[in-house]
C-alpha cells in the first residue's frame, strides 16, 4: 500500500496518523512545526524526536523529495528549479524577487488537457496530477533553496505564491485545494490568502469554491472580450462561454480591497485592436479589476506573433483611460529562458514543464505613466 506523503497532509492528517502509530499527540504537532516552520524533514535531524517517534515516520509517511534536476540563477535574480518527481516526470517552478516582494510560479499539472493556442504548455499532452504533496514541495524546496525557514517571525524570502504555471488548477482541485490550505496554516508556512494567487482559464464551476473555500485571489486568463476571439484561441471558451465566465466572476466571493486579475495575450492581430480594448472595458466594468498585458513570446512554431510595443501602449491607454488599472508584463529571467512560455523551449527533450506567467509588469498610473513593477497576479 503506498504511504501518504508528509507534504501532502494537514496538520489533522498527521496527527491522526502518527497518533494511529503510536506516537504520543503532542509530537505531532513538533513534527509539523519541523517540517513546516523549521524546514526539516528527515525524522533524524529531527532532535526532540525519540527513536521510536523517528521509526513510527518512517513506517506510516512517504518521506521522499522531488530531486533538483536543475538549477539555474538569471542575473536579474530570478531561479528556475527543475524538480523531478518519484516517478520521473519533471516539473519547473521560477523564483520572481523583488523590490517589495518575491513570487513563486507552481504548477498544478504535468501537461495540460487545454490546448490554448498561444500557449507552449498546450502542445503537450496531460500527464497526470500533481499530488498536493507534489505541489507543496515546489514550495518547501524552493523555501529550503533560498534558506526561508527561519522561524514564523522572520522576513520572508519568498512572500507569493501564484497557480500560473504548467496545469490548469481547477481540473485539479482534488490537490490544489489541499494543498493550497496546507501553505496558509498559519501553525505553518502560513501565506496569508492574499499571498497566494489561483490562475484559472475559466473552469466557471469550480470558480465560486476557490472565493468560499479558499478565499484567495483569483486571475483569469481572459485573452479576449468576446466569443468569436476566445474561442478561436481557447477551446475551453466554447464549453464555458464568456458570458458564463463572466456571471461566475461577478458571483465570486470577493475580499475587500482585492481585485479580480485579468490575463490578457498580446496577440498581433489577434486580439489586439482598439475595439476589443473598448469591449473588454465594457466587459469587466464594475468589476474592482486589473488588467495584466502580456507580450506574447513567440516560440518555435507558435501559430501568433507579439503585438508591437505602439499596439501595446494604445490598448493599455484605452484600458487606462476608461479607468481600468491596467499593467504591462516586463520579462524577467531572459538569460535562463525562463519568461512566459518559454521554459519548454529549453528543456522539452528533458519531458518537463513550462510555465506561463511567471514574470514581471510595468504598471500605468494615471494618464498612462508607467510607475512601478510588480508581479503578475498580485493584488495587495
Ligand atoms: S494557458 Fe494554461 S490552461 Fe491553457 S494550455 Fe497553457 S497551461 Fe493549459
Amino acid at each position: 500500500m503506498t504511504k501518504p506523503h508528509l507534504l501532502g497532509l494537514s496538520l489533522a492528517q498527521l496527527t491522526d496518523l502518527l497518533v494511529g502509530g503510536g506516537m504520543p499527540k503532542f509530537r505531532a504537532a513538533q513534527v509539523w512545526d519541523w517540517v513546516h516552520v523549521k524546514g526539516v524533514l528527515a525524522p533524524e535531524d529531527m532532535t526532540n524526536l525519540s527513536k521510536g517517534d523517528r521509526a513510527v515516520m518512517a513506517e506510516v509517511l512517504d518521506l521522499r523529495l522531488p530531486s533538483v534536476s536543475v538549477e539555474q540563477r538569471a542575473a536579474d535574480g530570478v531561479i528556475k528549479w527543475l524538480f523531478k518527481m518519484a516517478d520521473g516526470h519533471e516539473v519547473e517552478s521560477v523564483y520572481i524577487p523583488e523590490e517589495t516582494r518575491s513570487t513563486l510560479c507552481v504548477s498544478s499539472q504535468i501537461g495540460c488537457t487545454l490546448t490554448c493556442r498561444f500557449c507552449h504548455t498546450g502542445t503537450q499532452a496531460l500527464a497526470r496530477n500533481l499530488t498536493a504533496a507534489e505541489i507543496v514541495a515546489q514550495v518547501w524546496l524552493a523555501r529550503k533553496a533560498l534558506s526561508d525557514f527561519n522561524g514564523k517571525d522572520a522576513a520572508r524570502k519568498l512572500s507569493n505564491v501564484v497557480f500560473m504555471g504548467m496545469g490548469e488548477p481547477l481540473y485539479n482541485t482534488e490537490n490544489v485545494f489541499p494543498a493550497i490550505h496546507i501553505l496558509m496554516d498559519e501553525k505553518g508556512q502560513g501565506f496569508g490568502s492574499r499571498k497566494i494567487t489561483l490562475s484559472t482559464s475559466g473552469v466557471v464551476p469550480e470558480i465560486t469554491r476557490v472565493g468560499e473555500e479558499l478565499g484567495v485571489n483569483l486571475a483569469v486568463s481572459l485573452h479576449a472580450p468576446d466569443d468569436e476571439t476566445r474561442t478561436a484561441i481557447m477551446p475551453i471558451n466554447k464549453k464555458y462561454p464568456v458570458a458564463a465566465l463572466m456571471s461566475a466572476v461577478r458571483g465570486f466571493k470577493l475580499k475587500e480591497r482585492r481585485r479580480i486579475t485579468w490575463e490578457y495575450v498580446m496577440l498581433d492581430g489577434i486580439n489586439d485592436s482598439d475595439a476589443h480594448a473598448r469591449k473588454l472595458v465594457k466587459l469587466i466594468e464594475g468589476i474592482p479589476s486589473l488588467v495584466n498585458m502580456i507580450p506574447f513570446n513567440v516560440w518555435p512554431g507558435s501559430p501568433f506573433g507579439c503585438s508591437s510595443p505602439e499596439r501595446i501602449d494604445a490598448f493599455a491607454a484605452i484600458l487606462d483611460k476608461a479607468g481600468v488599472h491596467v499593467t504591462v508584463r516586463k520579462t524577467r529571467g531572459e538569460d535562463i529562458l525562463a519568461a512566459c512560455g518559454q521554459l519548454r523551449s529549453e528543456t522539452s527533450k528533458r519531458n518537463t514543464i513550462s510555465l506561463q506567467y511567471p514574470s514581471v509588469v510595468a504598471v500605468y498610473g494615471n494618464e498612462g505613466q508607467k510607475t512601478r513593477v510588480h508581479i503578475s497576479g498580485d493584488t495587495d
